[in-house]
């Protein structure tokens, strides 16, 4: 007997070998080397230190969650959540990072968000031969296409890429020019425009140069994804003095401390129609009728930045809303929409701002309904939430955003007469990635016919208006004096009854 001892050891151990994926190879310039996996809901997920620390980097645990360090650029991301943050942008992953024994496993789209952004590097998976290669960056011939539109004062160029690129912007006093890092493909030599700010555009080599019509145009660039494209919004602005090095996004670093941009979010979009009320009325249009006239209105009274997160019927995605927020640096975001009853009957308005935990129910119920717009890209839960929150300093803007909500509240609680619906908690994925004070408005219920009536008349629709208007105008004042950009005695706030008779002065445009 004691001879089939080896043979049964044998075959077990070949039993489990042939059970056991071959091991994974880190393939780097510096050769091939084994690194740790782990199986996980059919996915290969690779441990992120044994990666990270291959290629000079670093990986640390602690009690919110993992953080990957490569170039000074870091990465946060944690168990329980597809979405990892790195550079005020989101990666997003088939499925979560997992945990074993302390030490996190990540899918290779992870290491391909992080890598790409902290050393310009390209990730591919081979599940055939097993092999995770990191490699630099190859910058094949990108082909682009070119648009430009004026929609209501903004001429848009969309530069729409075949593949993402890596590029830089500067200005000129009558252009801006675009360089591409790697080779691209360019639809034409010159193009003239017939735009009230753009002349023409032109590539040269791998720059494209966009000259303008009249001096003082400003542009504000952000890139989308899924496809790739690069747009500019030019307006009607100062142009820096010659010479001056230009931003490529936003303009917070070096503006003075306060609320200057805002970006309004109106709802939905596309064939995201939101609530319909039973009059026909779509939310998607609602929110958009209000958000123009809002934008309008702020610009014209509190002279703030104000940039929609969509001036058309168009889809966009709920991450790429704080995104484009984000880009531009905005101070502050607001979120606008119409409510669907859950209570037969409900009415008014209700504000909110994002946490983890609903306060109550019926604030859960909501944060569902708004977050189960359709998706463009792979699906998130809300347990996103619990790594976006430690990690992106929205717990720093918690208590602004709770302020701002309150205001917002308060005013359209004053402008409609309507009960109190307060102001809530809920963990609405519009609000999730916010690097500023935000929150989101239900101005009242689409699903209520009466209130529905009301939404389509301009006379209530201009005391919405007025209402987040001097909300934010409340909210600006009160922030600006906290942190001592004006005081108290030379800048009085406006009494709120000034407020209220303006908003009939207005309520014709
Ligand atoms: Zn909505």
């Amino acid at each position: 007997m004691k001879r089939f001892v080896p043979f049964l050891i044998l075959a077990a151990a070949s039993i489990l070998l042939a059970q056991a994926p071959n091991p994974v190879v880190l393939r780097t310039s510096a050769g091939d080397r084994p690194i740790t996996s782990t199986q996980q809901a059919g996915q290969t997920l690779f441990a992120a230190d044994d990666v990270i620390t291959l290629l000079g980097g670093t990986v640390v645990h602690d009690a919110t969650g993992f953080r990957a360090t490569i170039n000074n650029t870091v990465a946060a991301f944690g168990p329980d959540s597809q979405v990892g943050v790195v550079r005020e942008e989101l990666i997003e992953m088939p499925i979560a990072p997992v945990v074993i024994d302390n030490r996190a496993f990540v899918p290779w789209q992870f290491f391909q968000g992080f890598l790409s952004r902290a050393m310009d590097h390209d990730v591919s998976w081979d599940p055939g031969t097993r092999v995770l290669s990191i490699r630099p960056a190859q910058h094949a011939v990108v082909a682009v296409q070119v648009s430009v539109t004026n929609i209501e004062g903004i001429s848009k160029v969309v530069l729409t890429l075949s593949a993402p690129a890596e590029y830089t912007m500067t200005r000129d006093p009558d252009a801006y020019t675009i360089h591409f890092r790697g080779m691209i493909r360019p639809p034409f030599g010159e193009q003239t425009y017939d735009d009230p700010y753009l002349k023409k555009a032109t590539f040269i080599g791998n720059d494209l140069r966009i000259q303008f019509k009249v001096p003082d145009v400003v542009g504000d660039a952000y890139r989308l994804e899924n496809p790739f494209r690069i747009v500019i919004d030019f307006r009607k602005g100062a142009a820096p003095a010659p010479g001056t090095p230009s931003p490529v996004f936003g303009t917070r670093s070096g503006e003075s401390p306060g609320i200057h941009t805002i970006v309004i979010d109106p709802g939905h979009g596309g064939k995201d129609v939101g609530a319909i009320g039973t009059g026909g009325l779509m939310e998607k249009d609602a929110t958009l009728t209000l958000c123009r006239k809002l934008a309008d209105a702020l610009e014209s009274r509190l002279r703030t930045r104000v940039i929609l997160t969509r001036t058309d019927d168009s889809v966009v995605p709920l991450d790429q809303r704080t995104a484009i927020a984000n880009q531009y640096k905005a101070d502050l975001f607001l979120s606008v929409h119409l409510n669907a009853a859950v209570v037969k009957g409900a009415h008014g308005s209700e504000t909110y701002f994002l946490s983890l935990d609903a306060s109550d129910e019926l604030a859960r119920k909501a944060a569902e309904v708004e977050n189960a717009a359709p998706r463009t890209t792979p699906s998130a839960s809300t347990t996103d939430l619990r790594l976006i929150l430690w990690d992106l300093a929205q717990q720093e803007y918690l208590n602004e955003s709770s302020r701002f909500a309150q205001d917002v509240q308060e005013e359209m609680n004053r402008a409609t007469g309507v009960q109190n619906r307060g102001v809530k908690q809920a963990p609405f994925k519009v609000l999730v990635g916010a690097t500023m004070p935000a929150a989101l408005v239900e101005v009242g219920f689409i699903s209520n016919p009466d209130e529905e009536a009301k939404l389509k008349s301009d006379e209530f629709q201009a005391r919405v208006i007025d209402a987040l208007t001097t909300a934010v105008e409340r909210y600006k004042i009160d922030y600006e004096t906290r942190i001592g950009v004006i005081h108290p005695t030379a800048t009085p706030p406006p009494a709120p009854a000034a407020n209220a008779t303006s908003a009939a002065k207005r309520s014709g445009t």
